[in-house]
């Protein structure tokens, strides 16, 4: 059993407020963590398409809180309520198997009665999406409870809360009409993080989404509640009578024209409008904690306003942080298939679950980050191995060694990345550097010999016995070379020498390649070559060749630099390219001789 990180970090600050909160709404402390009430915190996502990588953090911020308070001993439930009966609002763009034009009839229909795109696995279109979504979090060791609302409303789960909700219905008007304004909000699902311009399209729609969160105003007068048309199945309905002791409810469908009445004590098909759903869950569950997206921190927000209507289910409010978006930093275009849609299983084919989980850890919800898939995946990386070696090396401020050391945030944040209170997650063997493993990935172009010989001499002394060591984060490094990598920035290493170059070199450029080429094979490994390659530039102007930066003269920075270009153009044709000790190693000895013109 993992250890609380008995640290101090936004997560372990919100832990003690959920158990602290949750105690209250008991009986007050509990003997023990064994006696307490279960926690619950929760999480919503809409499987309206593919879901979004900025959206996980609705998720990851109530799983590293709930994941501390596990840690702690106490048992807790992470919801994630998917909102997959709510209705089937446009047809994204460019998802495969959906023709656009013949989708459109769906629209209207709960997200579990659209068809699954064609060629799917998967029952229906909202079954379709989580799939994907629920197969990443399992990547992530996220442990959750899941509740699809389709089943819950369908099997009548609500059929009190919904009565009640009607029976209420003048009150939740009346909070609802405090921030109906002429110039209503755009639709504000919680957890939608979408593109600018859509966002801006939506806002232009004005006072009719909204509406369409609050519930349903027609002559008969206001209604929390919409029933699927049972004919068209869509929601293009108004309730136009209702009997509270009957439960006797008409509706007519001004899609289809169609109309009946039905007695909603015993009618499943329908739901509460999203704001009153949303704290009528909160009551329901028993919710201590869910955070939401930034925007919902304006009056009249679904959160602001579920803060009110969730008393007359008898409920609180939860703790509800606002989270900042997450951005991410270029993503070359995705292919149609996604719909340009950038998903957790994408960022899971470049990077390994726990530099995603360090990623939502370090940072508090409230601060914005970008998830990186172009070279700044490499930096960040290079920081993750860092603080990976700091801690294997127990160099905490706490143990006092000084120096380079890692502080007390910086640990918290690793253990939460590294694994869950259920242990620690399947990492990589051998983590050799990103960078290194990207450019070997390039380089070798998918021939898995060549690249394990490579690998092997990195550190002569101590071999690759087999990739597998190097796995997964080899192949995560591949998949990001061969698909976030422009084609102008991949290497391609030379087949002939640059005979003319080669020709019209001077003496000192010719005595520096002599110089490289005499050390190569007593310096063949990863920190030979770094060795080797900065000291051929010293030992060319008079110095030793390990002398430090305080020991020479400035210019030596500028005879590296023109050393360096003169390699990369002799052995890739450019002025740049990957660290050259690892090309270097990447071209082989015999190689590198001969484009050198030895
Ligand atoms: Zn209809």
């Amino acid at each position: 059993m993992a250890q609380s990180t008995e640290t101090t970090d936004w997560v372990s600050r919100f832990a003690d407020e959920v158990i602290e909160e949750s105690e209250r709404r008991a009986s007050g402390k509990a003997a023990s963590p064994a006696d307490a009430p279960v926690v619950v915190v929760a999480s919503g996502l809409s499987p309206s398409g593919p879901i979004h990588l900025g959206n996980l953090r609705e998720v990851m911020t109530p799983h590293l809180v709930a994941d501390e308070i596990r840690r702690r001993g106490y048992a807790v439930r992470h919801l994630i309520s998917w909102d997959d009966y709510d209705r089937f609002r446009k047809v994204p763009k460019g998802i495969a198997g959906v023709d656009e034009d013949s989708f459109l009839e769906h629209i209207g229909k709960p997200l579990t009665s659209v068809p699954a795109p064609e060629g799917s696995a998967h029952p229906n279109w909202a079954e379709h999406f989580k799939a994907a979504m629920t197969e990443s979090l399992a990547e992530l060791g996220v442990e959750f409870d899941p509740i699809s609302q389709t089943a819950q409303y369908t099997s009548g789960v609500y059929r009190e809360q919904i009565l009640h909700a009607m029976r209420h219905r003048g009150e939740i008007d009346a909070i609802l009409d405090q921030y109906r304004t002429k110039k209503a909000p755009a639709k504000q699902q919680k957890n939608q993080q979408k593109p600018v311009d859509e966002a801006e399209l939506e806002a232009a729609e004005g006072s009719g989404a909204a509406n369409e969160d609050d519930g349903s105003s027609g002559s008969a007068g206001y209604f929390p509640y919409k029933p699927y048309c049972g004919n068209c199945e869509k929601d293009l309905t108004t309730v136009t009578a209702y009997d509270d002791d009957t439960t006797e409810l008409t509706y007519t469908c001004t899609g289809c024209g169609f109309g009946e009445t039905v007695r909603l004590n015993e009618f499943n098909r329908g739901k509460l409008a999203w704001k009153v759903d949303w704290p009528m869950r909160w009551a329901y569950e028993g919710v201590v904690f869910e955070p939401s997206g930034v925007d919902h921190s304006s009056p009249g927000s679904s959160f602001q306003v579920g803060g009110q209507i969730v008393g007359i289910f008898g409920g609180k409010r939860p703790i509800g942080p606002m989270y900042a978006f997450v951005g991410i930093s270029g993503m070359a275009k995705m292919s149609s298939s996604r719909g340009g849609v950038p998903t957790a299983a994408d960022a899971l084919k470049i990077m390994e679950p726990q530099l995603l989980r360090w990623l939502y850890a370090r940072r508090r919800p409230n601060q914005s980050f970008k998830i990186a898939f172009d070279q700044e995946i490499q930096r960040l990386y290079d920081e993750w191995d860092k603080l990976d070696a700091k801690v294997a090396g127990g160099t905490s401020q706490a143990s006092g060694s000084g120096g380079g050391s890692a502080l007390p945030g910086d640990v918290a944040a690793h253990a939460r990345a590294v694994g869950t209170a259920a242990g620690e997650l399947p990492r990589t063997p051998r983590p050799m550097p990103y960078r290194t493993l990207a450019s070997v990935a390039d380089i070798t172009a998918g021939h898995e010999d060549q690249a394990l010989r490579i690998l092997s001499e990195l550190d002569p002394a101590n071999p690759l016995a087999s990739l597998d060591e190097v796995r997964p984060r080899l192949d995560k490094a591949e998949t990001w070379i061969n698909t976030q990598v422009p084609a102008d920035q991949r290497t391609i290493v030379r087949e002939e020498p640059d005979h003319e170059l080669l020709k019209s070199l001077d003496e000192p450029s010719q005595q520096s390649l002599r110089l490289l080429l005499d050390g190569l094979t007593e310096h063949w490994s990863l920190d030979g070559l770094s060795h080797l390659v900065y000291g051929v530039p010293k030992v060319q102007a008079g110095f030793p060749a390990d002398a430090t930066p305080k020991e020479l003269p400035p210019e030596i920075k500028t005879a590296q630099r023109s050393f360096f270009a003169l390699l990369y153009h002799l052995l890739v044709g450019r002025d740049t390219g990957p660290r050259l000790p690892t090309l270097l190693l990447a071209v082989g000895q015999e190689r590198v001789r001969t484009l050198l013109g030895e």
